[in-house]
């Protein structure tokens, strides 16, 4: 397993939308392991496909954040929202591609979501609380659209600002 490099904003690929999965291959399985040990390192609770530069539908998450408890590391090939709650609840959302910035998002409370899992096979599961704020997280950067997109202009500008000189700051090292 490999840590792969994650793609900080401004950044062209994360604005584009990825291409769905066709089949389940040894590489898309080699590409599932190196984003759960690219998140798990980070740290963070969730990575898509994009933020590594793998335009593919693919994302992984695991919210599991408390030491005690088994963790849960999810791969989720061409995942779809098919169903959302009229209840919203918000999170503050932060992001791999926008590090130390972080601001409140109102989502759906819960999703179902149905997906292809690496065995091959059609997977569905309601998410609820973290889970269903991480998922539609995950699903948006498939469709090239990051948490700073529901912020009002200015605050999006300013973000963006504030990570433009950080790319700037590190390509000097
Ligand atoms: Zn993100």
């Amino acid at each position: 397993m490999t840590i792969r490099p994650i793609l900080i904003h401004p950044d062209p690929r994360l604005k584009k939308v990825a291409d769905p999965v066709a089949e389940i291959t040894p590489e898309l399985q080699r590409l599932s392991d190196d984003m759960l040990e690219t998140m798990y390192d980070a740290p963070g609770i969730g990575l898509a496909g994009p933020q590594i530069g793998a335009m593919q539908q693919i994302l992984v998450m695991d919210c599991i954040k408390d030491e005690d408890e088994e963790p849960r590391p999810m791969v989720l090939v061409n995942p779809k929202i098919t169903w959302s709650s009229e209840d919203l609840s918000t999170y503050e959302e932060g992001c791999l591609s926008i590090p130390e910035q972080f601001a409140d998002v109102e989502r759906p409370a819960e999703v179902d979501v149905e997906w292809l899992g690496l065995d091959g096979a059609g997977h569905q599961e309601r998410f609820t609380g973290l889970w269903a704020t991480c998922v539609q997280h995950e699903i948006d950067h498939l469709n090239g659209k990051l948490f700073i997109d529901y912020l009002k202009p200015l605050k999006r500008q300013m973000i963006t600002r504030k990570m433009q000189k950080l790319k700037r700051e590190r390509a000097r090292g």
